[in-house]
């Protein structure tokens, strides 16, 4: 499906020709971008997209670093840029599901639905627990994902990655090295040359990526089947 992407997030959802036509794999191409871009720069790696039918008005990594507040999270770096009235709109793409601060965001702003490449296992269970809550529950998105596949693999690597890389394993990867052990030996020996940007790198790990999303397929359908989701 086509896609057109504002240059303004003022002109989101209106009828003002200036737009560019993206197609639906390029969607996710700016998703993983902004991922990519937010490890290189020492944030948590993850990225977001903002759609207001079918029109990107809204783009943004994870803005993270070890001594900040912790809270530029990508979700809600690209929510902040849009109006209230437009972020009522839109479908928010993101590399991966949305952690509970985002959660709270993201229902708070009333963003109606979300589309997420990689599931966090840490991080499924508020999105049960927040929807059986009085008035907010009422408001908590509508969730699909995850996309699977090489891309939805390389988003999940990406945050691990980021996480031992920019902050010396200090997140929560317990629960992965146990689900999804293939997945955290691949960021633990993960290297990147200087000027590899990141198709280049979801290129060379090709086949590891495609083992890693077996690996979450067979994760999700466990849970699936626990009753976690
Ligand atoms: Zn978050």
């Amino acid at each position: 499906m086509a896609t057109r992407i504002w240059r303004s997030a003022a002109g989101c959802g209106s009828s003002t020709p200036r737009s560019t036509t993206i197609t639906e794999p390029e969607r996710w191409t700016l998703v993983a971008g902004q991922a990519w871009a937010s490890y290189l720069a020492g944030g948590r790696g993850v990225g977001a997209v903002a759609a207001d039918a079918g029109v990107v008005c809204a783009v943004a990594g994870n803005a993270d670093s070890p001594d900040g507040s912790g809270l530029r999270h990508a979700e809600i770096e690209a929510i902040s840029r849009l109006s209230r009235e437009t972020v009522r709109r839109v479908t928010l793409y993101t590399s991966l599901e949305p952690c509970v601060l985002c959660l709270g965001a993201l229902t708070f702003s009333r963003v109606p639905r979300v589309v997420f490449a990689a599931r966090d296992f840490s991080f499924s269970a508020g999105h049960r627990a927040l929807a059986g809550a009085p008035v907010l529950g009422a408001r908590v998105p509508a969730f699909t994902g995850p996309l699977g596949g090489r891309l939805g693999a390389f988003c999940r690597l990406v945050p691990i990655v980021a996480d031992l890389h920019n902050y010396h394993g200090s997140g929560r990867l317990g629960l992965e090295e146990r689900l999804t052990p293939g997945l955290v030996r691949l960021a633990r020996d993960f290297t990147r040359a200087a000027d590899e940007d990141w198709p280049d790198v979801l290129n060379r790990l090709g086949p590891d990526l495609d083992e890693v999303a077996n690996e979450l397929s067979h994760a999700e359908t466990r849970l699936s089947r626990l009753g976690f989701f």
